[in-house]
């Protein structure tokens, strides 16, 4: 929708054209999955990186209709008494406060995080955009690579204690790797100093907010969606200036055929897969009673227990097998929007790292609950009810998301500085007027629009470069 709308706005007549039943992406909510009325997001629940960004800067989704409200707490971590007496650790807005409950890891959080957040301006200018481009700020961004190549394990090492360890994995592991990979540290920087600059929101009433938000945008552009219609071939689309793929490198040579050059054929077919995702909706009357009293008032929370254990699990995931114990990722958005609750009842949407394509939904399903009741005795008694989307659904419903991989590939550190392809702009296919603009781009995973955004803008200088030759 960011590549639509930045198109759309330049004078371009712009079709969407969506597979599933509604548009949305990684990015629907629905009210049907578990009570009726309750809010729950399928995908992406939180924001801190569409809060002020080249997208969000031109495009004002605010004065569209979105609210962003903020929980108290932005994650927690618990952690067995037996591995921290305090039971864990959260990370708030302010540096001072997060570090304040380190104790005597305060110190080494604040070296990492504060510099960063006082530089994010600079840096982000520089971070965010296609990779190969003259640095506006090389220091900064010399600094911050230094730190972002290091895998996080090893970047841990600046802690002392399990629990300061536990809360910098937590965040390192929203990449679907195990903390030990090359550059697992650079998601936990940017996620992290995310958190203290710009906090984790969600929106009020749904992310799906930001989807009717972008549409009506669209519209107002001149831009039309078509829904449940998908591509399967650059042929049916007769002969636009323009194409751009929203896809994974898969559905991109499949759409591209024949046309697809010997480099993109190589380097699209070798695209590797990541693990998968095991989502599930609770509905739990009067919320989840967590021993760690700040995670009652998180928006997110890592399930991982320690360093070791996340790292145990991680590397089980890629191997194939289930964890006992997984690493879960679980929201609390009616902590920040109790909007989405019905009375006492809130709706907590989460999913476990699974491996992918893994079809034994009752026992993910029982590792998921085992977790989670781990660090809440009594959540079991308090479920409602419970819907799962299984990594065989969530490929019906998305292509992009072959054998529940909503990552759509591994995330290495070639994908994350070049993309799908190595070219000098990652955005291209190597076929004329078509580009990618998913995911698989830089800046990478998450719901930031920048991928489409930065396609965009690619497109539209070749457009103009070739109208005015
Ligand atoms: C459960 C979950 C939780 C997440 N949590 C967060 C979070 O809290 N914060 C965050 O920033 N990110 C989060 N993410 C990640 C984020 O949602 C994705 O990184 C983001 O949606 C990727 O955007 P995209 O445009 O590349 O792909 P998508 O959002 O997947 O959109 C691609 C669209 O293209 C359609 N499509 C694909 N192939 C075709 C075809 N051949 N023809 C027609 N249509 C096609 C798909 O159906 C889909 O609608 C989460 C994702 C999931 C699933």
């Amino acid at each position: 929708m960011a590549a639509a709308l930045r198109l759309a706005r330049a004078g371009v007549r712009v079709t969407v054209v969506e597979s599933y039943d509604e548009p949305g992406g990684g990015l629907r909510s629905v009210t049907d999955a578990t009570v009726p009325g309750l809010v729950h997001d399928l995908g992406a629940g939180f924001h801190p990186l569409l809060i002020d960004n080249p997208f969000t800067r031109e495009v004002d989704l605010i004065a569209a209709g979105v609210e962003w409200a903020w929980p108290e707490v932005q994650f927690a971590h618990p952690l067995d008494a037996a591995l921290d007496p305090g039971h864990g650790a959260a990370a708030y807005r302010s540096v001072e406060e997060t570090a304040a409950g380190l104790g005597r890891d305060g110190a080494a959080w604040r070296r990492i995080f504060a510099p960063l957040v006082e530089g994010w301006d600079e840096l982000a200018v520089d971070a965010l955009q296609p990779p190969l481009h003259v640095p506006r700020h090389p220091v900064g961004l010399a600094r911050f690579g230094a730190q972002a190549v290091l895998p996080a394990a090893v970047m841990a090492r600046a802690f002392r204690t399990e629990r300061a360890r536990a809360l910098w994995t937590g965040i390192a592991t929203h990449g679907f790797r195990p903390p030990t990979v090359p550059m697992s540290s650079a998601i936990a920087l940017m996620l992290g100093t995310a958190a203290h600059k710009y906090g984790w929101p969600v929106a009020v009433g749904g992310s799906q907010r930001i989807v009717d938000a972008t549409t009506r945008l669209l519209a107002e552009a001149g831009g039309r969606v078509e829904t449940g219609r998908r591509v399967a071939s650059l042929d049916e689309l007769g002969s636009p200036d323009l194409v751009m793929l929203d896809t994974g490198p898969g559905e991109a040579l499949r759409i591209l055929g024949d046309r697809a050059p010997a480099l993109t054929r190589r380097s699209y077919g070798r695209w590797p897969a990541g693990p998968a995702a095991f989502q599930v909706s609770f509905a739990v009357d009067g919320g989840i009673p967590w021993d760690y009293e700040p995670a009652r008032r998180a928006g997110t929370l890592h399930l991982g227990g320690s360093l070791a254990d996340t790292t145990s699990a991680e590397r089980s995931v890629e191997r194939g097998r289930l964890p006992r114990l997984p690493y879960v990722l679980l929201g609390q958005q009616y902590l920040a929007d109790p909007s989405r609750a019905q009375g006492s009842v809130v709706p907590i949407d989460c999913y476990a790292h699974v491996p992918a394509g893994w079809d034994d939904g009752d026992a993910a399903l029982a590792a998921v609950v085992d977790r989670i009741a781990a660090y809440a005795p009594g959540f079991r008694d308090r479920v409602v009810a419970t819907a799962v989307r299984g990594p065989a659904q969530l490929f019906a419903e998305n292509p992009n998301w072959i054998g529940g991989d909503i990552a759509a590939g591994l995330v290495t550190p070639l994908r994350l500085a070049w993309g799908a392809r190595p070219s000098l702009s990652p955005y291209d296919t190597g076929v004329a007027g078509v580009h990618l603009c998913s995911a698989v781009t830089p800046p990478g995973p998450g719901a930031h629009g920048l991928c489409g955004w930065n396609a965009a803008g690619v497109a539209l200088d070749r457009l103009e470069r070739a109208a005015a030759s």
